[in-house]
């Protein structure tokens, strides 16, 4: 397959050094989700998924009197808008596009509007972020908000906001999707229940220093309302872990049932511990799970210190979320200590063999505040500080067992067999009537780069998607009537709803 980068998802785009913003407007603010580099080998359709929560969630919390505008850099529409001037804008940074937001950054305060950064970057670096900035929220931003703006409003902005993850966030005003462009997403319903995990994994961002994130569910009838608001057939859980307390999962689904929106969340694969749980699931419109199995290697699961059934029992769990009609996306990290270089065809030959209908590769990757990065800094094995590559899709450190470049060059691998002719359709679905919307799924999803600057471009994601959204929710609603009526429905009263 070929592997062509075409300019726009490379190159951010430029902005205008000579122009002179003269229409100020007081009261308005912008809010910015930077550019950052797609990886040539995945999938561009990935990028166009669901839009940010952050910056929606920040827009609900916006004063009434303050007027809002969002832009995605990433939906290759060109630079943010400039005209009217706004008096405050709000940039979310991430390590992988911390130089471009700080490039936004610079243009902005030179024309004078006060600049604010956010967003797990200025967690885990504030000392870095703040010299970009007029002020920067460290933690939860939609409380922050409208404090830095009364502030700016009294000429009294103070460099430093924080927040805290602990207050609940149940009574959060809801995110305002109303601001995104529709037609330019999957699905617009990016949806948050659960916030924190159980696990503490060394490698992923949760395990940062300075982030302090207890657990957190909303009610489940507040989540599902949301879903209905947005009036779009399909939403994307975007929880770390939606399967962390059962228990609460268990009512969550109760409360979905009615509403008949089909679903996908991240889970980690002990959600599968009780079967009756994932038919939960799936009588609730789950049709797709994201699932972090990480690595197929019993040592490495160890050394990252994530709680998980053992690899040698993936299959039968597996198995557990097909035959309830639940799709799974495999999502695995090349890398690790233990890793040797026969992991790259021994994780591949796995998805096909357990015939995942899709799988997220990542090279392993120490995040800034992380133990891992702690470890890898503490043995010399850091090979550079660009954040610009601590994407995980570049190697940013010496592997044990291999070289850099065998490691860049296997998880290239991966995708390459991942996407090929062969291997969509050794993945195939067991069920006849399942074939063809896998594969015209798969086709659009994992072999239409060439297609998607296009698509995006032309704001036609949401056109292209939905009929395949719509064939899969008709399915789903066909599959649960048989669920359903193949086993009583658990009564509502087995279901522990402390905590909730
Ligand atoms: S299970 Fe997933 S979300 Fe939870 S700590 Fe581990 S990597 Fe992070």
């Amino acid at each position: 397959m070929r592997r062509r980068l075409p300019a726009a998802f490379s190159t951010p785009p430029l902005l205008d050094h000579e122009v002179r913003p003269r229409n100020r407007r007081r009261c308005s603010a912008l809010l910015i989700n930077p550019f950052y580099p797609k990886d040539p080998v995945a999938s561009f359709g990935k990028h166009v998924l669901t839009p940010s929560l952050a910056l929606t969630s920040i827009a609900g919390a916006t004063p009434s009197h303050w007027e809002v505008r969002y832009w995605d850099e990433n939906l290759l529409q060109g630079p943010p808008p400039w005209n009217p001037f706004p008096e405050v804008v709000g940039i979310t940074v991430h390590l992988t596009f911390a130089e471009r937001a700080y490039e936004l950054a610079r243009w902005y305060r030179r024309w004078g509007a006060k600049v604010i950064l956010g967003g797990l970057h200025v967690q885990s670096c504030p000392d870095e972020a703040a010299e970009h900035a007029d002020a920067i929220a460290i933690g939860e931003g939609t409380q922050l908000w409208p404090r830095i703006l009364a502030d700016v409003e009294r000429g009294r902005l103070q460099p430093i906001y924080r927040g805290s993850y602990r207050q609940p966030y149940a009574d959060d005003p809801r995110p305002r999707r109303n601001l995104l462009p529709r037609e330019s997403f999957l699905t617009t319903t990016s949806v948050i229940a659960t916030r924190g995990c159980h696990n503490r994994c060394g490698f992923c961002y949760l395990a940062t220093d300075s982030l302090h994130m207890p657990y957190q569910m909303r009610h489940p009838e507040q989540v599902a309302a949301e879903m209905l608001d947005d009036d779009q057939p399909y939403a994307v859980f975007i929880d770390n872990n939606l399967g962390s307390r059962p228990e609460y999962l268990r009512q969550l689904c109760l409360a979905l049932r009615p509403i008949e929106k089909i679903w996908s969340a991240a889970v980690t694969i002990d959600v599968t511990d009780d079967p009756s749980l994932v038919r939960e699931m799936a009588l609730a419109g789950c049709t797709g799970v994201f699932v972090g199995f990480e690595s197929l290697n019993e040592p490495s699961l160890a050394a990252t210190r994530k709680r998980t059934p053992p690899p040698d029992d993936y299959a039968r769990r597996v198995r557990i979320l097909h035959d309830h009609g639940i799709q799974v996306n495999g999502s695995f990290v090349l890398g690790f200590d233990h890793d040797r270089p026969d992991v790259f065809e021994r994780t591949v030959r796995w998805v096909e063999e357990q015939r995942l209908e899709c799988a997220t590769f990542h090279i392993l990757t120490p995040y800034p505040g992380t133990p891992l990065f702690r470890q890898l800094e503490s043995e010399g094995r850091l090979l550079h500080r660009d954040w610009n590559r601590y994407d995980t899709a570049h190697v940013v450190f010496q592997p044990r067992h291999m070289s850099p470049e065998a490691l860049q060059a296997g998880y290239a691998e991966c995708y390459r067999r991942l996407f090929s002719h062969r291997s969509i359709w050794r993945r195939r679905p067991s069920d006849p009537s399942a074939v063809l919307p896998y594969l015209a799924m798969s086709y659009l999803y994992k072999r239409s780069n060439w297609l998607w600057s296009l698509l995006i471009r032309t704001r036609l994601t949401a056109r292209a998607w939905r009929p395949l959204v719509e064939i899969t929710r008709r399915r789903h609603v066909h599959f649960r009537k048989r669920l359903g009526a193949a086993a009583p429905a658990r009564r509502a009263a087995s279901v522990v709803t402390s905590g909730v």
